[in-house]
């Protein structure tokens, strides 16, 4: 990320994290704002000046504030080909390019399906804006998409440079940190992870943006590959089908008590 770049997370709603990424004149884009008054507050706080607004998916906590922040159309947003994001934007779709002026910003967008139909991502300054399809050692549920559509959209975050900073909409990293331990109880990278996490979230710190070497090396839907997830699910037949069960075993898994 270059120099002058400022990446803020602002929490919003109950886990939700809304990014704002600014120059050093104070001009700043947001994503996902799911609601208005901290990120009001944010922009306020820091002295920046909203000057666009991304949106990866139709989810009401990742759009919910967009129309009031961007004062009735005044201020762009950039949004999914989806009707149910029902504001006044620019659609975008994989393979486009979103050019910002300022602050300064080149956005390639990437169509990640499975958690809806719609969701895209948006990777550019070696930060990848991800919404609810990568999480920090974990990844969205599968809502409207299968496990091969899904396991594919992940595939295509992986392939990104292991420098990119991962940007992703909520906070669920020592959660998820407690489930990848029950597939992958042997890494110590992961180990390492949820003691980074813990102590984090013990300072109200968040624990995003997180490089994707990082996720490489500790998220399990990353890592259907590795012998370690292979050996954990020796019922499955391939990738896909450990992809599927690491999804359900999720869905179904209660966080320990902190
Ligand atoms: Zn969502
Ligand atoms: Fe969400």
């Amino acid at each position: 990320m270059s120099d002058d770049l400022r990446i803020l997370a602002v929490p919003a709603l109950s886990d939700n994290y809304v990014w704002l990424l600014a120059d050093a004149s104070g001009a700043a884009i947001a994503v996902d704002p799911g609601e208005v008054a901290p990120v009001r507050a944010a922009l306020a706080r820091e002295k920046l000046r909203l000057t666009a607004v991304l949106l990866t998916h139709h989810h009401p906590d990742h759009i919910g504030g967009a129309a009031a922040l961007t004062d009735g159309g005044r201020i762009a947003i950039y949004a999914p080909h989806d009707e149910r994001i029902d504001v006044p934007c620019t659609r975008v779709g994989d393979g486009d390019r979103v050019a910002i002026e300022s602050p300064a910003l080149r956005f390639d967008v990437i169509a990640v399906p499975g958690h809806t139909k719609s969701h895209i991502a948006y990777f550019g300054q070696g930060i990848v804006f991800c919404g609810d399809t990568l999480f920090s050692v974990g990844c969205g549920r599968i809502f409207e998409g299968t496990p091969a559509q899904m396991l594919a959209s992940l595939d295509r975050l992986a392939a990104l440079p292991a420098d990119t900073l991962v940007c992703c909409g909520h906070e669920y990293t020592e959660a998820n940190c407690a489930f990848a331990e029950t597939v992958d109880p042997r890494n110590a990278a992961l180990s390492r992870r949820l003691a980074q996490a813990r102590a984090q979230r013990g300072h109200g710190t968040p624990t995003v943006p997180v490089s994707l070497a990082e996720e490489r090396a500790c998220n399990p839907f990353l890592r259907v590959d590795t012998d370690a997830i292979v050996a954990a699910l020796p019922d499955t037949q391939d990738r896909v089908g450990r992809f599927a069960e690491l999804r359900r075993r999720k869905d179904g898994f209660q966080a320990p008590a902190a």
